[in-house]
């Protein structure tokens, strides 16, 4: 868990205006590669619209780094994603600052240019991840839900100071783990499409590209984790959760994709690929987890256990599966 120090070194802002504008650029063109490869607008029940704004340390910032979806008109499904600037902050200085690169690249020799290119890309892919996270409360019907059980037109990532009762906590918990699969799934659609073009960038085999990119989303989940360090209210799984709860969709994504037959990985394969991310983030970050809990956590995140626990006889995501939007 980070001190108060190195919690304060994280947000000291090190980048320009002009850098902010290249992520929120490459966030919307990123978005419109997601939808020539999976047109999930074309599935939705009804037509939405939204679009992105970076909030430059405004509402959703004051205590903390944070991401919101919000509705801006309940009857024309306007609906807008704002990724605070403190958070790219913070998560530009995590990558550069507390992410060994040999940890997901595994040991590979980089020059120092070829090293800033792969901070670059990590941040891109957290950004990606994170507005597609905010995305999925939207096209999942969480806001609705929220507008109908609280009168609420929004939903923060980090909301530390307010008190949240139980039954709140444990809505905002299932909206979380919602969320976070689908957009899993999205982002990981997203990678197959530039998926030779990183190989090469980064000489990597096949396999060792599957690797690093599951590898830095887990480690977004660890950057998140330690965002709201002893204040973190239980409204988000644990990175843990959260790690094991989504590998499953990072399996899905790459399972029936024709990269799998072009560079010859079969379904064992990719899942022990897989299997391997998890078990060396818990190995480097964790290294007094023992192996064989370490491998019970993953095994039963894998086998989407605990998901389906979560989530079948759960009142929340079963009123939600009726209501949202979205009906892939
Ligand atoms: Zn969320």
């Amino acid at each position: 868990m980070l001190n108060k120090d190195e919690y304060k070194e994280l947000l000291k802002e090190s980048f320009s205006i002009d850098e902010v504008n290249w992520y929120i650029k490459n966030i919307k063109n990123n978005f419109d590669d997601i939808k020539k490869i999976f047109p999930f607008e074309d599935t939705l029940k009804e037509q939405i619209t939204y679009n992105f704004r970076i909030d430059d340390l405004g509402e959703y910032e004051i205590y903390s780094p944070n991401a919101a979806a919000k509705c801006l008109n309940f009857k024309t499904k306007e609906y807008e994603v704002i990724f605070g600037r403190k958070l790219l902050t913070y998560l530009y200085n995590y990558a550069y600052q507390r992410i060994n690169i040999d940890n997901i690249f595994r040991n590979k020799i980089y020059k120092d240019e070829d090293k800033k290119y792969f901070y670059s890309t990590i941040i891109q892919s957290w950004a990606d991840f994170i507005c597609l996270h905010e995305l999925s409360h939207i096209i999942n019907g969480h806001l609705e839900y929220m507008k109908l059980t609280r009168n609420k037109n929004d939903l923060s990532e980090f909301n530390i100071t307010s008190s949240i009762d139980e039954e709140s906590q444990h809505d905002k918990l299932m909206m979380e783990i919602d969320a976070d699969k689908l957009a899993t799934l999205l982002s990981m659609y997203k990678f197959t499409y530039s998926f030779d073009r990183y190989k090469e960038i980064f000489k990597l085999s096949a396999e060792e590209t599957i690797y690093s990119y599951c590898s830095s989303i887990i480690y977004l989940f660890d950057a998140l984790y330690q965002l709201n360090g002893d204040n973190r209210k239980p409204t988000h799984p644990s990175p843990i959760e959260r790690m094991t709860l989504t590998s499953p969709n990072m399996y899905l994504a790459f399972e029936d994709n024709e990269l799998m037959s072009k560079y010859n990985i079969s379904k064992d394969k990719l899942n022990k690929i897989i299997y391997n991310t998890l078990r060396d983030y818990f190995l480097k970050v964790h290294p007094n987890t023992s192996i064989n809990k370490i491998t019970k956590i993953i095994d039963d995140g894998l086998l989407g256990y605990e998901y389906d626990n979560f989530i079948k006889e759960d009142k929340i995501l079963k009123h939600l599966r009726n209501i949202k939007i979205e009906i892939i």
